[in-house]
């Protein structure tokens, strides 16, 4: 073999599969950043949570799929938690998978969450938010995704029987042996969120981002004096609010009835949930989107991230079924702005709709 056939030999091993990803080199033209609080850290306005669709029920092909799209469109925040599946820790280990496989170079680009707080594993050490749950499980998650570092470790929920200075000190040392970047809560009430970030300054790590439930069915958030989103203003933190379609209802899906491959027709989300007030509510939801040329998705998207001020939301996390879902989605960042007539519009429809299942533990420590 001469020297021109060794090289096109050599050449040809390096010549991409059909399943070789490569990024898209554009991906950060789609994207639209906001700083999370006063911190360093950018975040994408839209974040892919892997909640759902992302367990061992769910073809593993189509997850990655899900996960390369996001990265194509600029989405480089994935959110994770110890127990989503299901099993539970399924869904670390397929992305720990898919990002070994398609996006280990990439790393760097990536912001990376987990959280520990919901049941995890049997035994009273398994829930809550002792330092002695919220570090093991750290190390698990790590394990299962094949990383040295989170970005973001959160404690998953207020846990009222543990001192809250033992779960924020167990924050402090993961940020502080490097397992994680950052430390975040979620679904604490607007004291508490206080009180855990006056603590988390004092020990010298601060809390940079709040995880809250937060949709135009679900406007907790924005109540009470001061309200939570009042609260993570003041503490200079951001904001990334999850279930923003309400896990489905505030999209096309259920619109003519309960599809069987959706999540209430797969029985993964309760069926009260979904009632004929809240699809008066959501059809009227749908008109308005389509006036303003959206999906009702793209609507209920743009919502969140609308300009309110120094309150304004960072990140809205979003979960998705399908690669078209995603892209639908993200599509809302064309549009975010609403002129006063349609919020004043939306405001009679965007009403407490009962789908927030998280309010029992926001209201455990008060
Ligand atoms: P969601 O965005 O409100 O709902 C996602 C579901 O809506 C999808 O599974 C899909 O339903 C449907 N959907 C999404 N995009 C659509 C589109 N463009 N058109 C039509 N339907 C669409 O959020 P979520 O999945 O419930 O939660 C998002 C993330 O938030 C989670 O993955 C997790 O990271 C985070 N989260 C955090 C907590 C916490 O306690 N901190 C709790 C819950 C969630 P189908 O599956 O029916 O197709």
């Amino acid at each position: 073999m001469n020297s021109w056939q060794n090289r096109n030999v050599s050449k040809l091993n390096y010549l991409p599969t059909g399943d070789q990803y490569h990024a898209d080199p554009q991906r950060y033209s789609h994207t639209v950043l906001a700083r999370c609080g006063n911190t360093g850290l950018q975040l994408p306005r839209i974040a892919l949570g892997l909640w759902h669709n992302f367990g061992d029920d769910r073809p593993f092909q189509i997850q990655r799929e899900i996960i390369r799209k996001a990265f194509d469109l600029g989405i480089f925040h994935f959110d994770l938690a110890n127990n989503y599946g299901p099993p539970y820790g399924s869904a670390e280990e397929n992305f720990g998978r898919a990002l070994a496989k398609d996006l280990a170079s990439h790393r760097h680009e990536l912001i990376i969450s987990s959280k520990a707080g919901w049941d995890m594993w049997d035994g009273p050490n398994g829930f809550g938010g002792s330092r002695k749950y919220l570090l093991s499980s750290l190390d698990e998650s790590l394990q299962r995704m094949g990383l040295d570092y989170v970005d973001i470790f959160y404690h998953h929920r207020p846990d009222a029987d543990t001192n809250i200075e033992e779960s924020m000190m167990a924050l402090h040392d993961a940020v502080k042996s490097g397992k994680a970047l950052y430390a975040g809560i979620s679904s604490y009430s607007a004291a508490a969120t206080k009180e855990a970030a006056d603590i988390m300054r004092e020990l010298g790590t601060p809390l940079v981002i709040h995880q809250p439930s937060y949709s135009m069915l679900n406007r907790w958030i924005e109540e009470g004096e001061p309200s939570l989103l009042d609260v993570v203003a003041e503490q200079n933190m951001g904001t990334i609010a999850f279930t923003p379609l309400a896990q489905g209802l505030l999209t096309n899906r259920y619109l003519n009835g309960i599809p069987a491959d959706s999540r209430i027709g797969a029985g993964k989300m309760d069926r009260d949930f979904f009632n004929d007030s809240i699809l008066d509510h959501v059809r009227e939801l749908n008109r308005i989107a389509q006036q303003r040329g959206q999906t009702l998705a793209q609507m209920a998207i743009a919502w969140i991230l609308r300009d309110q001020g120094d309150r304004t939301v960072t990140t809205a996390l979003v979960g998705a079924s399908s690669v078209a879902q995603l892209e639908d989605s993200a599509g809302a960042l064309n549009n975010l702005e609403f002129t006063d007539d349609e919020l004043k519009l939306i405001d009679h429809h965007a009403v407490e709709s009962g789908v927030n299942l998280w309010w029992d533990a926001t209201q455990s420590r008060v």
